[in-house]
C-alpha cells in the first residue's frame, strides 16, 4: 500500500508509520499553534532534500514559499552543522547546500500561482525535490477579494497544487497555523455546525478559522496530515490522516539540531 517515493524525516517511528517518509506526488499539511515548530520542521526537510544522495538526502533543489518571511538561512545552517556535521563542516557546503533551496515571498495567492506557473516547465529539469508552502493560510489571507469569487478562486489555486504535486512527483510540504489548541470543546462545536463532513472525516484535527480562510475542501485536498501539538509540557507530533496509517502520536524537541524524536 506503500506510495512510491518518500522524502525520510529521520524521525524514526513517523518515517515508519509514513511508509518512509513524506510521500511524493502528494500534499502534506503540518497544522499546529505559533511557535509549535512547524517552520523548524521545513527547514529540517529542505536540508534533507538537498543534501547527496549517498548521505540519504535527496540530491536535489527546494522551492521554499516563504509567506511570512520566517525562513532563517543562519538558522538551516545550524540545523545542518549539528544534525550533518559530516556534509556541513566541509569547506563551501553550507553555503551549497543552502544556495539550493530557492525561497520565494509572493504576497499573494495569485503572485504565487504566476510564479510557479513559470517554474512549472523547469520543476523536473531544475531538480527540484520538494515545495514548501510556509504557510498556506497566510498566502490565502494575503488576497484582497474574498467571498464566491474567493472561494472559486481558492478550490482553483488548491488544484493547481495538487496537479504540481501530481506531474513533478515531488513532496509537496504545507503549513497552517491554527490559534489554539486543537480539540478545544467550546471551538470544536461551532466548528461542528458549519461542516459536519470534515469532523467525520477527520475529527479534532481542524479549526474554524482554517476552514474560513481554505475553504471547505481544504481537508480534503490534503493527503498526510501531520499535527504538532503541546500537552503538559512535551511536544507531540500527530499522524492525523494517512490513507495507510491508523492515528499515531511521537514525542520531539527542538534543540540546536532541529526538530528530533
Ligand atoms: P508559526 O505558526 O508562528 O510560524 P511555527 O510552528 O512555525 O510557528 P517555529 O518557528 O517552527 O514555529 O518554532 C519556533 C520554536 O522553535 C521556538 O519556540 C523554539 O522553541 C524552537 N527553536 C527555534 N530555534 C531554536 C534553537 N536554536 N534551539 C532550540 N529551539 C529552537
Ligand atoms: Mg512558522
Amino acid at each position: 500500500e506503500c506510495m512510491a517515493g518518500h522524502l525520510p524525516t529521520r524521525l524514526k517511528g513517523l518515517d515508519e508509520a509514513l511508509c518512509g517518509g513524506i510521500p511524493f506526488g502528494v500534499l502534506t499539511e503540518l497544522v499546529g499553534p505559533a511557535g509549535i515548530g512547524k517552520t523548524q520542521f521545513c527547514l529540517k526537510l529542505s536540508l534533507l532534500a538537498s543534501m547527496p544522495a549517498n548521505c540519504g538526502g535527496l540530491d536535489g533543489r527546494v522551492i521554499y514559499i516563504d509567506v511570512e518571511s520566517k525562513f532563517r538561512s543562519k538558522r538551516l545552517i545550524e540545523i545542518g552543522i549539528n544534525s550533518f556535521p559530516e556534509i556541513f563542516l566541509k569547506k563551501g557546503m553550507a553555503q551549497e547546500m543552502a544556495g539550493r533551496i530557492l525561497i520565494l515571498r509572493p504576497t499573494s495567492l495569485s503572485e504565487f500561482a504566476e510564479s510557479l506557473h513559470q517554474i512549472k516547465v523547469s520543476l523536473l529539469q531544475q531538480q527540484v525535490k520538494l515545495l514548501i508552502i510556509d504557510s498556506m493560510a497566510a498566502l490565502v489571507l494575503g488576497e484582497r477579494d474574498c467571498g464566491a469569487s474567493r472561494q472559486q478562486a481558492l478550490g482553483w489555486h488548491v488544484s493547481f497544487i495538487k496537479s504540481l504535486a501530481e506531474f513533478s512527483r515531488i513532496p509537496v510540504v504545507l503549513t497552517n497555523q491554527v490559534r489554539s489548541q486543537i480539540g478545544d470543546e467550546s471551538r470544536m462545536y461551532s466548528f461542528q455546525a458549519q461542516s459536519r463532513s470534515i469532523i467525520k472525516d477527520n475529527p479534532a484535527t481542524y479549526d474554524s478559522h482554517l476552514v474560513a480562510a481554505l475553504g471547505i475542501n481544504w481537508a480534503h485536498a490534503v493527503t498526510i496530515r501531520l499535527v504538532l501539538e503541546a500537552r503538559s509540557g512535551q511536544r507531540f507530533i500527530k499522524l492525523a490522516k494517512s490513507p495507510i496509517s491508523p492515528a499515531l502520536a511521537f514525542p520531539f524537541k527542538i534543540t540546536s539540531s532541529g526538530m528530533v524524536l
